[in-house]
């Protein structure tokens, strides 16, 4: 029989995240997302607690976790502000972990430390003004001239690539042409290491995004960035293909975060439920809000089994690109319909910015979207089934 108990380790750690989610980030959040401010004293107190290091080795100043511990700290920290949860998502599965999955030992030497400890944020530059998800479009160049790579071209929607700490945006740009078996030329994609202080890198003014208000998102220019040849990430020309590796990777993140959210507004709801009255009663006392708020319940647990499922098959070595998918869509959905009912049951205290519930609408949506939309999950779905 499948065991989805939580072992005492993974419970110990999930269970410390939430006491500092709801003690410290909870009375924050409000604020951070009404003044549209990274929240830097959270960020630092999550370095000191390791959460930024969860998955990478000790050698390179990891916690010798895994990548179900830092899905089990997105979850809790998201219940209360998906902001904050998606910079430890972002800093980690697409800041770092590119480097330590790919990285030759001088580069993780050289960026592991700063990133796994936080002291440093790193960023992944896939997206770009006319490639998302179709991101084998991307334009950006790079071409090598005198022991280095030469890139020009811009970057969009890029998370944690402007704040004071960022350091590194690994970008993917083309770097030849490639041709196939049978005669057809394709792009040759590959993944540079740019330290964000290179002349001609440019984070443009943030975004006025509808939700994710304190996390850090910015446009990016590349106009003649020059760093060393050894800055290639990984073997040219697979720099697409590893980056579709690190998302699948992500997916499970996200997915937890997602679930996070979808639990957050469970919470928030039965609580109001059980306080707020109207005709006498308390609101939870009604069948129609009950079954609303059972049914969030419903699914915060879906999205939760299909993350565990991912994770463990991702941690068995086994394939996982497929439920990671679905576990990114079931959760992203999860996540938008709570945080639609939960407004609901709050009536007009929903519809009021201070209010969590309210913070969830605006800050769901995204999770149908970011890292794959809703429609490339279901194309990775179909394509599972030979479609
Ligand atoms: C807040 C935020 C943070 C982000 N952070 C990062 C980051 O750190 N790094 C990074 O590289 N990117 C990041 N992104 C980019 C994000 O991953 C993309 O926005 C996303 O992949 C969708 O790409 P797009 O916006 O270009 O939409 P498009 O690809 O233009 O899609 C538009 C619509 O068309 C649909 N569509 C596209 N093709 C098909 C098809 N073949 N069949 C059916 N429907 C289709 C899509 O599902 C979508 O509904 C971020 C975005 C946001 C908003």
């Amino acid at each position: 029989m499948p065991d989805f108990q939580l072992e005492e380790e993974y419970q110990d750690l999930s269970d410390t995240v939430r006491e500092f989610a709801d003690t410290v980030i909870a009375p924050v959040s409000a604020k951070h997302d009404e003044e549209h401010t990274f929240p830097y004293e959270i960020q630092k107190q999550m370095a000191e607690m390791g959460l930024f290091g969860l998955p990478f080795p000790e050698q390179y100043g990891g916690m010798d976790g895994d990548y179900f511990a830092l899905a089990l700290a997105l979850e809790q920290i998201a219940r209360v502000d998906q902001s904050v949860a998606i910079t430890l998502e972002a800093g980690v599965s697409l800041g770092a972990m590119p480097v330590y999955r790919f990285g030759t030992e001088e580069q993780k030497q050289e960026w592991l430390p700063q990133l796994a400890s936080g002291q440093a944020l790193g960023a992944f530059g896939l997206t770009e003004p006319e490639a998302g998800s179709d991101a084998g479009g991307t334009k950006t160049t790079a071409r090598l001239e005198n022991g280095e790579w030469v890139i020009n071209g811009a970057k969009e929607f890029i998370t944690n690539s402007g704040t004071d700490i960022t350091r590194l945006v690994t970008v993917t740009a083309v770097t030849g042409q490639e041709e196939r078996p049978d005669g057809t030329v394709k792009k040759e994609i590959s993944t540079i290491l740019v330290p964000t202080d290179t002349p001609g890198f440019e984070a443009r003014p943030a975004y006025n995004k509808v939700g994710w208000n304190a996390s850090d998102t910015h446009p990016l220019s590349l106009s003649d960035v020059r760093v060393p040849e050894a800055n290639l990430l990984g073997t040219r020309g697979r720099g697409y293909a590893n980056f579709l590796s690190i998302l699948d990777e992500g997916r499970i993140a996200i997915a937890a975060l997602a679930t996070g959210a979808a639990q957050g507004c469970v919470e928030y709801a039965t609580q109001y439920a059980k306080e707020r009255q109207a005709f006498g009663h308390n609101i939870g006392s009604y069948q129609a809000i009950q079954f609303k708020i059972a049914r969030m319940a419903a699914r915060a647990h879906t999205a939760r089994l299909a993350y565990y499922d991912a994770a463990a098959r991702m941690l068995a070595g086994k394939p996982f690109k497929t439920e990671a998918a679905i576990a990114k869509m079931v959760a992203g959905e999860a996540a938008m319909d709570n945080a639609r009912d939960a407004t609901q049951v709050f009536g007009g205290y929903g519809f009021m910015n201070e209010f969590p519930v309210a913070r969830h609408y605006r800050d769901s949506k995204i999770l149908e979207v970011g890292e794959g939309t809703t429609e490339v999950q279901l194309m990775l779905i179909a394509r599972s089934l030979g479609l």
